[in-house]
């Protein structure tokens, strides 16, 4: 089997911040890249998952929702794939920044956590996902989005 273009990226030099990763026609996959891969302590998941529902309902609240196909962890648990559609790089950019300041800020209870909406509600951690998204508040404030170096 061919190895995949997302293994073909170099993870040894990756830093934090949203990479384009592929683009298939209109959509474009980001990779937000939240730790540095194989040389930092990977996320929580409760963290991870907290973060996928507060993102997910943000930007499918947005003015952009009907351009957004996709969020969601990688399984490596040190970033998220965010798939759009028809946007330009500095929208999502924006877009990407006003949801990790709205998990941020976050207060109250977490979308999407009953039993009957998720398959693990008990699992979450609010004050965790906040500290993350703070991180990336920080990260992203000065941050241009880079095409991924592939190998
Ligand atoms: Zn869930």
């Amino acid at each position: 089997m061919e190895r995949i273009a997302s293994f073909c990226v170099d993870h040894t030099i990756l830093e934090k911040g949203v990479y384009v990763s592929r683009i298939d026609g209109d959509v474009t996959t980001y990779d937000i890249r939240m730790r540095l891969p194989n040389r930092e302590k990977v996320m929580d998941n409760a963290a991870i998952h907290t973060i996928e529902h507060l993102f997910a309902t943000f930007a499918r609240n947005s003015e952009y929702k009907d351009s957004v196909i996709y969020f969601g962890p990688m399984g490596c648990r040190t970033g998220f794939y965010f798939l759009t559609r028809s946007l330009d790089n500095q929208t999502v950019l924006d877009l990407i920044r006003a949801a990790f300041k709205f998990i941020a800020e976050y207060e109250g209870e977490i979308p999407g956590t009953t039993a009957k909406e998720c398959g693990n509600y008990l699992d979450h951690d609010l004050e965790t996902a906040k500290a993350e998204a703070a991180q990336m508040v920080t990260i992203l404030k000065p941050f241009t989005i880079k095409n991924m170096t592939y190998l």
